[in-house]
C-alpha cells in the first residue's frame, strides 16, 4: 500500500493517529464554505469557531474547523 504524500505540514511524526486527524482538518479547512447571508463561496475561518465572508461581511459562530460541525468527535 502506496503512502500519501499529499498531506504536507507534518511529514512522519506524531504518530499515524494524530496525522490522520490533521488530514481531516486541512482537508475541511481547504474547502469552500458558502455564506448563509449572501450564498457566495468566500465564507472564511478568521478564528476558532468563527466565520467571515469576505464578500458581504457577514460573520457567524460556527465549529471550529467546519461552519456546520459533525456531532462525532
Ligand atoms: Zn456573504
Amino acid at each position: 500500500m502506496p503512502k500519501s504524500k499529499s498531506i504536507r505540514g507534518l511529514g512522519a511524526k506524531y504518530g499515524g493517529t494524530v496525522r490522520k486527524r490533521y488530514s481531516n482538518i486541512q482537508r475541511v479547512l481547504k474547502a469552500k464554505k458558502e455564506c448563509p447571508s449572501c450564498s457566495s463561496l468566500k465564507l472564511k475561518r478568521v478564528a476558532s469557531g468563527i466565520w467571515c465572508c469576505s464578500r458581504c461581511g457577514f460573520t457567524m459562530a460556527g465549529g471550529a474547523y467546519d461552519v456546520a460541525p459533525s456531532r462525532k468527535t
